[in-house]
């Protein structure tokens, strides 16, 4: 089995680390990931500057290569430059942080996962729910490892990918695994205004979650009750019940029948 392994934290980040240790006994592993940390990126792409990759190394033994890009880079010159083969498995991650939620919408690790499945490769994007650089990543790594040989899956359609959100425990404190849904996560948004040495004002985000989700199957909650969340995604956006209820109605409004009604 070969696997490319990506991340947005950057390469240097211990949940990539604490990934390929886990990874690398049953596969074939390739790293490629941003050279500097990219979190929040959602699916941006480098399209006016070059890439330039470095190879890093971790002692003698190569690590990977090192990307001045965006995850969604990563993986589009992996697949078309650096692999020589295709990877059968993209996993991305194991971010510092969980994407549970809207958060999905600006995660840079789970686009990564999304660019994988949207060039034909079984991905999954793996977050941890915690910001501590000390966080149970080895919980983390134990249930990527788990699944390598369930994704792919033979039943999850094209252009699927899951995103699996761990809970910062020992693996023998989880509950279980779930398969959930995209909570409706809100923040109430709120930007610092600060003043900087030479007196101009600079804002910083500070927004606070708020959950307005009472689903049982929403992601957060199976995280927040101590369970591993398995939702699948995919990258059709297209709103079908809206689509289906409004097509004749704003079709017949805005094409009338009669040509000299178009004036
Ligand atoms: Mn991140």
């Amino acid at each position: 089995m070969r696997i490319l392994l990506t991340n947005d934290d950057g390469i240097d980040a211990p949940g990539l680390a604490a990934l390929a240790d886990a990874v690398r006994p049953h596969a074939d592993v390739l790293i490629v990931a941003p050279a500097t940390e990219q979190s929040a990126v959602g699916h941006a792409i480098t399209i006016h500057d070059p890439l330039k990759v470095s190879e890093r190394y971790h002692g003698s033994e190569l690590f990977g290569y090192a990307v001045h890009g965006t995850p969604a880079d990563c993986v589009k010159l992996a697949l078309c430059s650096l692999m020589s083969q295709h990877p059968d498995l993209i996993i991305s991650g194991i971010n510092n942080g969980a994407n549970l939620g809207t958060d999905i919408i600006y995660s840079g690790t789970v686009s990564a996962a999304t660019e994988g499945t949207l060039l034909g490769i079984p991905s999954f994007a793996i977050s941890i729910n915690s910001f501590d650089r000390r966080a149970h990543f080895e919980t983390a790594a134990r249930a990527a490892r788990h699944l390598l040989t369930l994704v792919p899956h033979p039943h999850m359609p094209a252009g699927t990918l899951l995103n699996v959100n761990v809970p910062d425990l020992p693996w023998d404190q989880l509950k279980g695994w779930k398969l959930t849904v995209q909570g409706r996560t809100k923040y109430v948004e709120n930007y610092e205004r600060r003043t900087d040495p030479r007196g101009n004002a600079y804002y910083w985000i500070a927004g606070t979650l708020v959950e307005t989700d009472e689903n049982p199957d929403a992601d957060y909650r199976a995280v927040k009750n101590g369970f591993v969340s398995l939702t699948p995604l995919h990258f059709d956006v297209t709103n079908y019940d809206y689509f289906a209820a409004a097509r004749t109605r704003l079709e017949t409004s805005l094409n009338p029948p009669d040509e000299a009604a178009r004036g």
